[in-house]
């Protein structure tokens, strides 16, 4: 349907009243109280000028303020800028600059990072958030609460037509290059909740779900999966601010959440606690892993430790994010990303041009089409026109598909290493490592080398109280992969540098590595 996502909020709010929408930290707050904190959040930005198509930007983690702030935003017919809060100096500078928005809600721990970078910015009003009392309603000191305070009226209506507005300016991670704006607009965003919401709908128990939100809510999976979807079927969303395992575990056993969206990276740290049977995490019906590839071997030792399930997805910033995802019912394919969600159309075409469809069984790009996709980069009409041909998004990601129609993530195109002119996915040598048995994490990268033109190199993160040395590892790569993909050279470190959301930053390992 045609509806702005704060049509759609208030759609939920008129069914669902007097639930809990947002948990945190055991401070309830219900649709109808999230509402009334939406409507003051708008007028608030009314009063301080914000007119239809302006930008304003986040810097939060994941708190009931977020939440209000987003939607509030929206509301006023804002673009919310969304910004991973452990940016810093030109990187926070160019997005701000890019974007052009002249208002940010901040975590107030960050506005001395704001502070360097905001004369050379358009940013003129800053609404800070204070997250130590835990609770929306007491940081009167630190502004928040005082700005929703401070208009005492009832927002003004604004028009939005949802196919054409922007809603989300979605800043890519820059783990390829200069970070680019992704348009998402109030169809592309609503589209997406629907999709997800359809493939699910057997499994979804409207007004009753329970879910924990750690991944963050400014990336695009956080957004989507634990912010927009929660809202469209009146879940409990229970927010965490950030991945601590502890923490996460307590609150699993505590609340019992039915639904937990994460990154392959946490479920890893999941498994390797040493008291992770005791936590009840068979209390969740769904466990969706989505953003990085799942290894299969991770996936099997989650599934048969824990008792949960793990139903595997992809999508991309691009596409808002969800366009794959593993049946949970039917057939669910361990190391597939599984089928097309509603309304997607997708086919594999050649690397070189795009131009040719493949046949099952042979790689190429996946590229895609569906009302989710994005509208385009802002302010980049030649990267647009690039990525968005004829209506097809393409995704620069290698896969192939199986007869079924199942599709494979083989790797990205970026990633793909060219080692003495053979073509080494860093996927088909992880997933070998990760069947090791000290393994705990792997990554591998191409690394510049005169012979070869490049090299593989495997970082390692070993299990605790592993003594495996680098030429055991060596001697298991030969005997389970091709020699030109096995690892010439190993690196142990203690942990892997990730991304917001909890990718393993490559480009970072891979610069590291070429210096
Ligand atoms: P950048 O594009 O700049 O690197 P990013 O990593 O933040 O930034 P996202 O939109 O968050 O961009 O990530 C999308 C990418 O994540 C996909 O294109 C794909 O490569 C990868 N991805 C997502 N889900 C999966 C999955 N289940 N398996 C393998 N790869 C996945």
């Amino acid at each position: 349907p045609d509806m702005s996502l704060s049509d759609m909020l208030k759609q939920s709010v008129s069914k669902f009243q007097n639930n809990t929408a947002i948990h945190f930290y055991g401070k309830e707050t219900t649709y109808k109280e999230l509402n009334n904190l939406v409507d003051a959040f708008t007028a608030a930005l009314q009063d301080k000028g914000i007119k239809k198509g302006d930008r304003a930007a986040i810097m939060l983690p994941n708190c009931p303020q977020y939440v209000i702030s987003y939607y509030g935003i929206l509301q006023a017919g804002g673009i919310v800028t969304q910004l991973n809060p452990m940016l810093v100096g030109k990187e926070l500078e160019y997005i701000l600059n890019d974007s052009g928005a002249e208002t940010i809600v901040i975590y107030e721990p960050l506005l001395p990072v704001l502070n360097q970078v905001m004369d050379n910015t358009f940013v003129k009003h800053v609404i800070k958030v204070n997250i130590e009392g835990r609770d929306a309603t007491d940081d009167m000191a630190t502004g928040f609460q005082s700005f929703l305070k401070s208009a005492n009226k009832r927002p003004v209506e604004v028009d939005i037509n949802p196919r054409e507005d922007v809603a989300v300016l979605q800043y890519t991670g820059g783990t390829t290059g200069r970070s680019k704006g992704v348009m998402l607009t109030h169809r592309n965003l609503l589209a997406n909740i629907m999709q997800s919401y359809e493939f699910f709908k057997d499994t979804i128990n409207i007004g009753k779900e329970r879910y924990l939100s750690v991944i963050p809510l400014f990336h695009v999976y956080g957004m989507t999966s634990c912010m927009n979807l929660t809202i469209y079927i009146g879940a409990i969303n229970i927010l965490l601010p950030r991945f601590d395992l502890e923490e996460v575990l307590e609150t699993i056993k505590n609340i019992q959440p039915t639904s937990f969206p994460g990154v392959p990276t946490m479920y890893i740290a999941l498994i390797n606690h040493p008291k992770v049977n005791e936590y009840g995490l068979n209390s969740m019906e769904i466990c969706n892993s989505g953003s990085a590839p799942m290894p299969v071997e991770i996936l099997r030792s989650f599934e048969e430790r824990t008792g949960a399930k793990i139903v595997e997805g992809y999508g991309l910033s691009e596409a808002s994010p969800t366009t794959h995802c593993n049946p949970l019912f039917a057939t669910r394919k361990p190391g597939s990303v599984g089928i097309g969600v509603p309304s997607t159309d997708y086919k594999i075409v050649d690397l070189a041009t795009g131009n040719k469809e493949l046949p099952a069984g042979e790689v190429g790009e996946i590229i895609i089409k569906g009302p989710q996709v994005m509208k385009g980069y802002w302010n980049m009409p030649d990267e647009t026109d690039l990525t968005l041909r004829d209506g097809w998004l393409y995704t620069g990601d290698i896969a192939y598909m199986d007869e079924d129609g199942y599709l494979y993530i083989v790797d990205r195109k970026k990633d793909l290493i060219i080692a003495s002119g053979y073509n080494v996915y860093p996927r088909d040598v992880e997933e070998v490592l990760y069947e090791h048995p000290s393994i705990q994490e792997a990554v591998v990268v191409g690394v510049p080398d005169p012979y070869r033109g490049e090299t593989v190199k495997a970082v390692i993160v070993l299990k605790d109280g592993s003594n495996c040395t680098k030429e055991e590892l060596i001697s298991y790569c030969r005997a389970n992969l091709s020699a030109y993909k096995v690892p010439r050279i190993i690196e142990f470190r203690k942990e892997l540098p990730k991304t917001g959301v909890g990718k393993i930053l490559r480009r970072k390992l891979k610069e590291e590595s070429s210096q």
